[in-house]
């Protein structure tokens, strides 16, 4: 063990404090990862998780700051001063314990949090040394602990089950409809509290678009159907191929269930609305992370897939990263094409990072005029407009404004539009009575209840494409609310 984190252990377990400035000389601990050059052949993890003793280092650098600011920028509260402590103290069985307490899905969260935009944002660590990349890495530490739980089975008596099932049944029944984080947190939260939950999911397997959305080298499937499994032992049952608004209505679902909740997705997505679109060799995101991920396209699975030379995606969020790593792993040459510069890309800083690193080429300031194409119908390239930035828009971000006069033609047999998703309006347009606005978002109030009594909703069905952790945080909002109702007219 580290000469650093013996002396700190052996101090602390004397009861001596050890005081901040000591602390903040901790050096950051770096996240491993597998090199640009190996990764690019192999859908495996790039971050490979801290060891033990990194873990220690960096748990060390901790305040646990009295006021917890980043408790307040984690949208299920996670107790993060808390399960901190037991890292340093070795203890990260009882570290699990705290975390889980709030968050049904650790070792997702943290893998896929944007923890630079929540949590680790006001850690005193970060702001103290002025540098928001020395701020504690508080999701690195969560997915420490979660994969230490997993791959230790032995240190957890009792079959894994940190937080246990409730021992009381409140005879209440729950329906959930999607698999996505939303739904599995309601479903955990109910579960917990005692109500029979049943979740209903369109595809053939549960998680959403941490299955079928987020690929294998950012978020393992193994992690995912762990985490799946956890939920199972609290009783939770999950049921796959069933589409609802086809195989049942909600109609049916209400005459059989005290609550429902719909956490259905933003699993629409937006198109360029450009000539061409409808060649061969032009698809979305969606439908191409869904073919790879789900389906396995390209390494043996059900759905044919063509192997592209020249990709070019566009847009600029993690979508567009996910698409285009997605690509170069099957081993295509992969342009992004994007309309502003790279301060204004919505995607995290370290996937821009990891995308370039793997030979990916971002484009900034073009846009497709149209997709032009082959004889035989297929995608032959772009044409691109460059732009230049304008004035600020409604969002703060400057507007790209055309170069008049300034157009490019760029080679490539496949385009990829990674453009953004509205939610699912499928399941809306089958209850008339459920209220949605111009994009199909459904509307609910602040306990995440619809315009039905005792339907509920939250996730990207309620506010469009976002994070995971928004989707959890509405997600133990409407569990709560659920609970409260069932108690006042029980
Ligand atoms: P979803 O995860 O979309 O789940 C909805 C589920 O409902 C789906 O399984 C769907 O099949 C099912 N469903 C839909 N209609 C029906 C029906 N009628 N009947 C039954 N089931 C139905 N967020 C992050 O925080 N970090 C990231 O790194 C990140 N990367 C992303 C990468 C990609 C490629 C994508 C697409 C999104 C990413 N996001 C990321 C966003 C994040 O995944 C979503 O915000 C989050 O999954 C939303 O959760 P949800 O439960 O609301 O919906
Ligand atoms: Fe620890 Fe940072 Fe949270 Fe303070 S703000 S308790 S230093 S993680
Ligand atoms: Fe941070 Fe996400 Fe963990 Fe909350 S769940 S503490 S936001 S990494």
């Amino acid at each position: 063990m580290d000469q650093l984190v013996l002396s700190f252990a052996q101090r602390a377990a004397r009861g001596e404090s050890i005081p901040v400035q000591e602390r903040l000389k901790v050096p950051a601990q770096p996240m491993p990862v597998q090199d640009p050059e190996s990764r690019i052949h192999t859908m495996s993890e790039v971050a490979l998780g801290y060891s033990e003793q990194e873990a220690r280092l960096e748990s060390l650098r901790c305040l646990g700051c009295p006021t917890a600011p980043c408790v307040a920028h984690c949208p299920v509260a996670v107790d993060i001063p808390r399960f901190i402590a037991q890292i340093q103290r070795a203890r990260y069985r009882e570290a699990l314990q705290i975390i889980t307490q709030t968050n049904a899905l650790p070792a997702i969260c943290g893998r896929v949090c944007p923890q630079e935009k929540q949590c680790q944002c006001a850690c005193t660590v970060g702001i103290a040394l002025k540098d928001p990349a020395h701020a504690v890495g508080i999701g690195r530490l969560e997915r420490f602990v979660a994969d230490w739980e997993r791959e230790h089975p032995e240190a957890v008596p009792e079959q894994r089950a940190p937080c246990e099932k409730s021992e009381k049944t409140s005879g209440k029944k729950v329906a959930v409809i999607g698999s996505g984080p939303a739904g599995l947190t309601v479903a955990a939260d109910c579960a917990r509290a005692g109500h029979a939950v049943t979740v209903f999911e369109a595809l053939p397997y549960p998680g959403g678009v941490l299955q079928y959305g987020i690929p294998e080298f950012r978020l393992p499937k193994q992690i995912v159907d762990a985490e799946l499994e956890r939920l199972r032992t609290y009783g939770v049952v999950i049921k796959t191929d069933t589409l609802i608004g086809r195989t049942f209505t909600v109609a049916e679902l209400q005459r059989t269930f005290d609550a429902l909740f719909i956490g259905t997705g933003a699993g629409l997505p937006q198109f360029l609305n450009i000539a061409g679109e409808d060649l061969v060799g032009v698809c979305s995101a969606n439908e191409y992370l869904t073919r790879v991920n789900l389906m396995k396209a390209g390494r043996g699975g059900d759905t044919p897939l063509f192997y592209s030379k020249v990709v070019t995606v566009i847009g600029g969020g993690n979508v567009a990263m996910d698409a285009a790593r997605v690509a170069r792993r099957l081993r295509a040459d992969v342009h992004i094409i994007y309309r502003r510069t790279r301060a204004e890309m919505p995607a995290r800083a370290e996937e821009i990072a990891h995308a370039e690193e793997e030979g990916i080429t971002i484009h900034f300031l073009r846009t497709p005029l149209q997709i032009i194409g082959t004889d035989h119908g297929r995608v032959s390239g772009l044409q691109l407009q460059r732009l230049r930035l304008g004035a600020a828009d409604s969002s703060g971000r400057r507007s790209p404004v055309p170069e008049s006069g300034q157009t490019d033609f760029f080679a490539c047999d496949t385009v990829i539009v990674a453009l953004g998703n509205h939610p699912n309006p499928l399941l809306a347009r089958t209850v008339s009575a459920l209220n949605t606005d111009s994009r199909g978002a459904i509307i609910v109030d602040q306990d995440q209840v619809t315009s039905i009594p005792f339907v509920f909703a939250g996730g990207d069905s309620v506010h469009g494409a976002a994070t995971v952790i928004l989707a959890m945080g509405e997600g133990r909002k409407a569990a709560a609310a659920i609970t409260q109702r069932f108690a006042a007219s029980p």
